[in-house]
């Protein structure tokens, strides 16, 4: 293909070369135009699997999230099917991520949710093996909108430090969100989170306490704890320093139930690891289409609304499809235990009717 470009670029529209790098020009999915992808050569896919599967920015996650971080940057015929069977493959996947199979959802999540930082909530994880640097607690706080993750290591499981979490790492930074949703712990009740929640005219929520389900956090946690497992290996005091990349690559994967990633959704771009990631799109011109590229993007931003909208169709069909499901298993461990009390039943009859013939 690299000849055929090089020796006729007017017949191959949709292919580009610049020195010896082929870039071939493909829909991803998230953007509603084209983008330019790197093509790469069978020698070179290793770094692009270590890249976008084994290293902590990409979390080992699962065939979707994956093949959709590797198709925002690169193409080769046949991807799919490859990226299915490294993914598949993976001794670190299959030794981590046996128990943690389940498809990700907002279970019980009954609250609609229709723009980001709506409602944030909150969980305390731990106590976890202690880390060099004394941690041995983590917070974790998910938007439910976006799915965006927040996580910080903790010393102690104080209300203080959980406050200073929320208001350092979210607030500051992302703006107060509108509700903060927490379990019954004595942290989030505690004078100092609900004094400065009181400060932000943030609402909290109190709702979790008989349905650990309906707090999509808990299943951040679960995924986090999996890849925190998965990386740390060996070397239990470390985790703390894995974290910002496995939170990372938590809100650059794009999500099975909104199909955008979470950086995409909070902030109208993508999280590229990659400096040229994205050059082709964006080049650095002088200060006249400076002004022209600002307002390029602005509009850009506006479109964001729009997809917003199709998230939250997205969010409410897979609530459903998950409560659904939920009621089944549910429903499904009530026949477990009548067939089990039957089972009983029948020995104790059949023993009777031995014992009386
Ligand atoms: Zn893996």
């Amino acid at each position: 293909m690299l000849n055929n470009v090089s020796m006729n670029p007017v017949a191959y529209p949709l292919w580009e070369l610049e020195g010896y790098q082929l870039y071939k020009k493909i829909f991803t999915g998230i953007s509603p135009e084209a983008t330019w992808v790197r093509v790469v050569p069978k020698e070179k896919r290793k770094e692009v699997y270590v890249e976008c599967h084994d290293a902590p920015l990409s979390g080992h996650f699962g065939f979707y999230k994956t093949f959709n971080r590797i198709r925002m940057l690169y193409y080769w015929p046949c991807m799919r099917k490859e990226i299915l069977e490294y993914v598949s493959g993976c001794r670190v996947c299959i030794e981590f991520k046996a128990k943690n199979t389940a498809p990700e959802g907002l279970m019980g999540a009954r609250r609609v949710v229709t723009a980001p930082m709506q409602i944030i909530s909150c969980d305390l994880m731990g106590p976890l093996p202690r880390s060099s640097s004394g941690y041995s607690y983590l917070v974790v706080t998910n938007c439910w909108f976006t799915k965006y993750v927040w996580a910080r290591p903790l010393r102690d499981a104080t209300a203080k430090a959980v406050a200073c979490h929320l208001e350092e790492d979210v607030f500051w930074k992302f703006g107060a969100p509108k509700t903060l949703a927490c379990d019954n712990g004595q942290q989030y009740k505690s004078k100092e989170v609900t004094s400065m929640c009181e400060k932000y005219g943030v609402k909290m929520l109190f709702n979790f306490a008989y349905h650990p389900q309906s707090n999509p956090t808990e299943r951040v946690n679960r995924v986090l704890k999996t890849m925190l497992a998965s990386y740390v290996d060996g070397n239990q005091k470390s985790w703390d320093r894995k974290l910002p990349q496995l939170v990372a690559a938590i809100n650059s994967a794009r999500s099975e139930v909104t199909k955008f990633t979470s950086h995409f959704l909070m902030f109208g771009r993508q999280l590229n690891f990659h400096a040229q990631a994205d050059d082709k799109e964006s080049p650095v011109e002088d200060g006249e289409d400076l002004e022209f590229a600002r307002e390029a993007h602005v509009v850009k931003l506006k479109e964001l609304d729009e997809l917003r909208g199709e998230v939250e169709d997205r969010l409410k069909t897979a609530y459903e499809k998950n409560a659904k499901r939920y009621n089944l298993r549910r429903r499904d461990v009530e026949y477990e235990v009548v067939w089990f009390i039957v089972g009983i039943l029948l020995k104790v009859i059949k023993r009777e009717i031995s014992l009386l013939s």
